[in-house]
């Protein structure tokens, strides 16, 4: 059998990889990762930040190990490194990401802000790996116009989709071309931007968090949606944007939904993004969805029968995620049993995948059910309107969940949650949201919670 590049057997394990575990904990942890080399002994992987690699190397050691040396066909030892080359016995000495962990710290690399500097984007992320299609024509194209001229026409681009359509690949794409045109852009994750201003808070540094942002042409916000509820940020956040804008600067900022219904963003910052352009990203069509499939195979080396990728691209159509999810795993698994990808194996592996997922899908009464078991109550605890303290935290821990783990609505959660209405959703999960960075106890509630969930 021939020998796996790199690159190709790193691709393979995380598309098993995601299929073992929650899709939060993919995209937080290994969505970033790239596999660097592998000899007999090693297989090196690197991840963003020390607080990454830590993390990987914590709680996902095994599986990834297991999964290596399934796909390169021989024992390796996995070993991490941070992203730049930093080796990881000397960031160990250092680190203070071992003490977040301890505390059972939630996924969101506090405090390890500033090694998020310079920003590194995906190589694979560029506009010319991207497939267009009517579906997202306009987003592609006004991206395309904001990176070769940023703060000239559209400013701010304000991109939306659902999850798995192209946002954060036409973020980097925008990074990419203007980082080459010697253009100093910074791209951040809405999370990444609280936590920096957080610590920068704690730190008494909020001048310096201000005047990096400042002095950046073009700032790069993806998934502004999990920036709601955090009142300071949104402040910090405004000025920045203000700043930004009023010199020219460019802005792109993602969110999974339109601004009007962001629900918990402030009116004010809402109304400043109608000043720019609203695109929005549809799912592919079936054409495109193909043409996304030849385009992915070729980029891997395969060969793909045409019959196998119509195949493919009739059976996943949610995203476009799931579609090279879909292909990674008939890749791995034709390189593992080194046997062609034919319509059999590949119809084989989609039946798999498509009951894996209704295993793994979580739904509300599940959520209600993990939570009411944690604090030992009833569901109609939960449902009623009893407010000891207990129960009252115990609904808003309900309300956090539904709205960031099943991305449902307020109104659908006030709805679900024995007839609610949607500003108490609001601000009982945005309470949850903003205190479980300060509240361990709280946050360890959420962490055992979630693992009930996910189990
Ligand atoms: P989002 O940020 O909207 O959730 P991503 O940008 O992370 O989605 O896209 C998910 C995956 O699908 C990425 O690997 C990305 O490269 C790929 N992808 C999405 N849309 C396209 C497209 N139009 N052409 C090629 N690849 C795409
Ligand atoms: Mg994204």
């Amino acid at each position: 059998m021939t020998e796996l590049s790199t690159r190709d057997a790193w691709r393979a394990v995380l598309g098993e990889l995601q299929l073992q575990m929650p899709r939060s904990a993919f995209e937080t942890w290994l969505r970033q990762t790239e596999g660097v080399s592998y000899d007999d002994q090693y297989f090196i992987v690197e991840a963003p930040t020390p607080f990454a690699v830590a993390w990987l190397e914590r709680r996902m050691y095994q599986a990834i190990q297991k999964t290596v040396e399934k796909v390169v066909h021989r024992p390796l030892e996995v070993q991490f490194q941070v992203r730049g080359g930093e080796s990881i016995s000397s960031v160990r000495a250092t680190n203070p990401a071992d003490q977040l962990l301890e505390a059972d710290a939630p996924p969101t690399g506090r405090a390890y802000e500033t090694q998020y500097d310079p920003p590194s984007f995906n190589p694979r992320y560029t506009f010319d790996s991207f497939v267009v299609g009517s579906c997202n024509e306009l987003a592609f194209s006004t991206a395309q116009v904001v990176a070769d001229s940023p703060g000239q026409c559209y400013n701010p681009l304000f991109l939306y989709s659902g999850v798995g359509l192209g946002k954060t690949h036409l973020l980097h794409a925008i990074g990419h071309t203007c980082a080459s045109n010697g253009l100093s852009v910074r791209y951040v994750t809405s999370e990444q931007f609280t936590n920096e201003f957080i610590s920068s808070i704690s730190k008494r540094t909020t001048e310096e968090f201000r005047n990096k942002y400042r002095s950046l042409d073009v700032l790069l916000l993806d998934d502004v949606q999990f920036m709601s509820g955090k009142e300071q940020t949104h402040e910090s956040f405004f000025h920045t944007f203000n700043d930004l804008h009023n010199s020219g600067h460019q802005v792109v900022i993602t969110s999974d939904r339109p601004p009007n219904s962001l629900a918990l963003l402030e009116d004010r910052l809402r109304s400043r993004f109608h000043w720019g352009l609203i695109a929005d990203m549809q799912p592919p069509g079936l054409e495109t969805r193909m043409a996304i499939l030849a385009s992915k195979a070729k980029h891997l080396n395969i060969q793909l029968d045409e019959m196998v990728v119509e195949l493919i691209a009739k059976r996943v159509q949610k995203n476009v995620r799931e579609l090279e999810g879909s292909l990674n795993r008939m890749v791995a698994q034709s390189q593992m049993t080194n046997a062609a990808i034919t319509m059999e194996s590949a119809s084989r592996i989609l039946d798999v995948m498509t009951a894996d997922t209704a295993r793994h899908a979580v739904d509300p009464q599940r959520i209600l059910d993990a939570v009411s078991g944690h604090y030992k109550l009833t569901n109609d605890d939960l449902l009623g309107r009893r407010r000891t303290r207990r129960i009252a935290q115990a609904r808003q821990v309900a309300m956090y969940l539904l709205i960031y783990e099943l991305e449902l609505s307020p109104t659908q959660v006030g709805r679900f949650l024995g007839g609610r209405d949607h500003a108490t959703v609001i601000h009982g999960a945005g309470k949850i949201n903003g205190e479980i960075n300060e509240d361990t106890h709280l946050r360890r509630d959420v962490l055992s919670i979630k693992e009930a969930i996910f189990a």
